[in-house]
């Protein structure tokens, strides 16, 4: 497992409308672990307080002396190679089968992973049947989730299933103004305001945007005000798309599907080499600054109107294969977090 965040704590959680269901349901497994809702399934989307939530939960349990392990998928799955290639599998059992509180992150990386599904189920069982806590969060519902045996979903389903919303402005703007209190900082309320309308949806921002706005102002020495917080935001937009570039893509989408970059850019036309192409485009043309006209030509096409088919087509394609959307959704996710 991995350490907890111990400021992910109940009282650092701001409640709205958007995601009090699922707060009172960590609060209530966190005053009855293993008995009330087990296990607990919170499902949203990214940045909304899913990982805070599970954290409240195990830091509550943490300070009454109980056996906390959170982990990741990718986690889970390296200790159980780890344990397997070293033949000390009772280990690997007694550490994730005796804990009181299991926490286990974006549960849909399992999607696929028929090996760790099966440990997973075991240890799902071994906990349950004894009434340990277990706590699962995932970006969709367990009925959404792909490439996951039945088994497990309807297991995933057993206990309380409760989802986040996307903030309400007003539960925006108090997240934000507590991460401003958490890490000792104060702006003004059209600042507070600005910060809002940047992230989004994606709280998950909001850190690196107050430490930058408060390193600027302590480095220059000088007192935030909006116009000085919008120059220094439109820098960090404008770093961020930046950041991705075709060829981050292009590296990326060969590795995924295991073709060539050299074949993408050329006029090879088997099926996965023509596959491989339309998502680096369609990749492109979403997440870089890049013209139609510029891609075809990078892409080796014909003129713009073939950029403007594939992207046709790739959105086609997202919209009726639920996998093939999560796929994508999943490179996204690598790119713009490399
Ligand atoms: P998720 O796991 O759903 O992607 P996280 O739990 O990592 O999201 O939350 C992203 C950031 O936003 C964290 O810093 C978290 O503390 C903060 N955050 C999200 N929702 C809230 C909330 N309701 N109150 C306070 N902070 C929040
Ligand atoms: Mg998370």
């Amino acid at each position: 497992g991995s350490p907890l965040n111990p400021l992910y704590t109940f009282d650092n959680f701001i409640v709205g409308g958007s995601n009090e269901f699922a707060y009172r349901a960590a609060i209530m497994a966190s005053k009855k672990p293993g008995i009330v809702y087990n296990p607990l399934f919170i499902h949203g989307g990214v940045g909304l307080g899913k990982t805070h939530l599970m954290h409240a939960v195990g830091n509550v349990l943490k300070d009454y002396g109980k056996e906390v392990i959170y982990t990741s998928v990718e986690n889970f799955l390296n200790d159980f190679s780890r344990y397997l290639r070293i033949g000390e599998m009772e280990q690997f059992k007694n550490k994730y089968r005796k804990c009181d509180l299991l926490l286990i992150d974006d549960v849909q990386f399992l999607s696929g992973k028929v090996k760790v599904q099966e440990e997973f189920f075991h240890t799902f069982e071994a906990l349950k049947n004894e009434n340990r806590q277990i706590i699962i969060t995932s970006d969709q519902h367990p009925k959404k989730i792909k490439g996951i045996e039945k088994r497990l979903i309807s297991r995933f389903e057993w206990g309380l299933v409760a989802d986040i919303q996307s903030p309400e402005l007003e539960t925006k703007l108090e997240i934000i103004k507590k991460k401003c209190e958490i890490n000792r900082v104060s702006f003004s309320n059209d600042i507070i305001q600005y910060i809002a309308t940047i992230i989004e949806n994606n709280t998950r921002e909001i850190e690196g945007i107050i430490t930058k706005l408060n390193a600027y102002s302590q480095l220059m020495g000088i007192e935030v005000d909006l116009e000085f917080a919008r120059s220094v935001m439109k820098n960090q937009i404008e770093e961020k798309k930046t950041e991705i570039t075709i060829d981050s893509i292009l590296e990326l989408v060969a590795k995924e599907l295991n073709v060539k970059q050299s074949e993408m850019r050329s006029n090879n036309r088997t099926v996965p080499v023509v596959h491989a192409r339309r998502i680096a485009i369609y990749l492109s043309r979403t997440l870089t600054p890049n013209s139609m006209p510029q891609l075809a030509s990078y892409f080796g096409l014909k003129d713009h109107t073939a950029v403007s088919h594939t992207m046709k087509k790739i959105k086609d394609m997202m919209e009726n294969d639920d996998d093939f959307k999560l796929k994508i959704d999943e490179m996204i996710n690598k790119i713009s977090n490399i």
